[in-house]
């Protein structure tokens, strides 16, 4: 009934059997059948509520098995999954609703009458993390018989983390997610054999597509944790194959006593993504485990682009090569450039989205008309052929006229003895037009601002090192572990500027 590239075609081979889908500590196990199965009534209740193919069903609900049924089932019924990090406040979900304008949303209970105010002519129902819920109670018989849909339809709008100005929805089609799902599972050999611990929220590209369209496609099974939960992490080891955190996972499991050669011992892959995993975290989990950490880079709007080799050096510092199938390349000044240079990645290949929801100036600012997508990492591919990403364009710092990449400057003081890890960022200055400063977690050890300045004197260009250093205890850091470097430079705006 599907075209090869819709993803419930990939997904129906293991939607039929009784082996188990997930296990979890708070509730029974899920086969493969009951979790289908599941999806399914689920799909019949947003039917009977009124959904059309290609109606979004917006969900901002915690994360459980009930919720993944829910994505399923949304895609059986031909709409579109539009998940809300559960964070988000009612102001900010007013516009993500009225942007969408979805025909039915699905919220957690204890929001019910907030977001009823601004649900507009939307269906409203409710789901609960221990699966209980309106959505429940109108479940379908199962057996639903999914409604076609193309390949190139709609299964999901997901909205970008908007560090600057509105976040914008983008569009995956079927084909967007099966081929990347694929390609990720067949580069990193998931099999059925698999356990994978999904400890990450459901809302984000990597929880809800790498990590659980991952699992689905390969017909492994998931240790399906609620959220991080070190201790939770570290006892499900033993029986678990595979594990996909952002790096502050691997920073906090770093921290735990029970992270031994031991509880490693059944594990066969480490993945670390959405955020630069440092080099520090890299050499320090290798040197606890035996193993070493394999780091992929991707976005929203194109799923993942790069990996390190599964078999092959995975290189600390790099995000490894393009995924088959992906093109990339490194442009500025509208040329591509030689190997070595920084520049902007751009990305080409079935992965990459359909555009912005109702944004079409936006869409044809990044996606160029012959599908190259503008990523706004900047980054360089090495001799060997490893891409590195130094940071996003916006973050680049251009001090009287000269650009600096954070990530170079950061990447030295890291390696000082007694800083944690830092954050460089460009602040407004009068002579300068900007200039670099640098946020800095210490360890427990006593790091002043003169081990730092003297030991960047000797390896930095004058106009590369920081005009100020900021102590912090962390790190102002997003859901996904990523360090919000607006909020840096907001704190520090006026700097140099105020004293004028
Ligand atoms: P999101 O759309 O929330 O998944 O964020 C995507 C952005 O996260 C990318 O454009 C990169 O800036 C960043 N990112 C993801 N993975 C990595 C990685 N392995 N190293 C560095 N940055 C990454």
């Amino acid at each position: 009934m599907y075209d090869q590239n819709h993803l419930l075609c990939r997904l129906s081979a293991s939607g039929r059997s009784s082996k188990i889908f997930a296990t979890r500590p708070d509730g029974p196990d899920v086969t493969y059948e009951g979790l289908f199965r599941g999806a399914e009534a689920l799909a019949a209740a947003l039917v009977g509520a009124g959904l059309m193919p290609g109606d979004r069903v917006a969900v901002q609900v915690k994360k459980s098995l009930e919720a993944l049924q829910l994505y399923l089932g949304t895609i059986m019924a031909g709409g579109v999954f539009l998940p809300l990090n559960t964070a988000y406040t009612v102001s900010e979900l007013a516009y993500f609703l009225s942007d969408a304008t979805p025909r039915i949303i699905v919220c957690d209970p204890a929001r019910m009458n907030e977001i009823s105010a601004i649900a507009g002519s939307a269906t409203l129902l409710t789901l609960a993390a221990d699966g209980t819920g309106t959505l429940m109670q109108a479940k379908g018989a199962p057996g639903f018989l999914a409604v076609p849909r193309d390949a190139d339809d709609l299964a999901a709008i997901l909205y970008t983390s908007g560090t600057t100005g509105r976040s914008k929805g983008a569009m995956l089609s079927h084909a967007n997610l099966a081929s990347n799902s694929e390609t990720l599972r067949d580069t990193w050999h998931f099999t059925p054999d698999d356990v994978l611990i999904h400890a990450l929220p459901i809302f984000h590209t990597h929880g809800l597509f790498v990590a659980t369209n991952v699992a689905l496609l390969a017909g492994a099974s998931v240790h399906f944790l609620p959220g991080f939960d070190a201790d939770a992490i570290i006892n499900a080891m033993p029986n678990a194959t595979a594990l996909m955190g952002v790096p502050t996972f691997y920073t906090r499991l770093l921290d735990h006593d029970g992270l031994t050669h031991e509880t490693v011992s059944n594990m066969r892959l480490f993945i670390s993504g959405s955020a630069p995993l440092l080099v520090d975290t890299h050499e320090k989990w290798e040197a606890r485990t035996g193993h070493r950490i394999l780091e992929r880079y991707g976005m929203t709007e194109t799923n993942m682009n790069t990996s390190n080799p599964y078999n092959g050096e995975r290189r600390a510092g790099t995000v490894g090569f393009p995924l088959p199938g992906v093109d990339l390349r490194i442009m500025a000044n509208g040329k591509e450039v030689p190997k070595g240079e920084i520049g902007v990645l751009e990305i080409r290949g079935p992965n990459v989205f359909q555009g912005y929801w109702r944004m079409p100036e936006k869409t044809a600012e990044e996606l160029r008309p012959d599908g190259w997508f503008i990523t706004g990492d900047q980054g360089f591919i090495d001799e060997r052929g490893y891409v590195t990403i130094v940071g996003r364009a916006k973050d680049m710092v251009i001090t009287g006229g000269f650009n600096v990449y954070p990530k170079e400057v950061e990447a030295l003081i890291d390696a000082i003895p007694g800083v944690k890890e830092s954050a460089v960022v460009g602040v407004p200055h009068p002579d300068f037009g900007e200039a670099v400063i640098a946020v800095i977690v210490p360890e427990n050890k006593a790091v002043t601002k003169d081990d730092i300045s003297t030991a960047l004197r000797t390896d930095l260009a004058k106009f590369k090192q920081p005009k100020q250093y900021l102590f912090l205890p962390e790190l102002p850091r997003n859901t996904m572990g990523k360090v919000q470097k607006k909020a840096l430079r907001d704190r520090y705006a006026g700097l140099f500027t105020d004293a004028q």
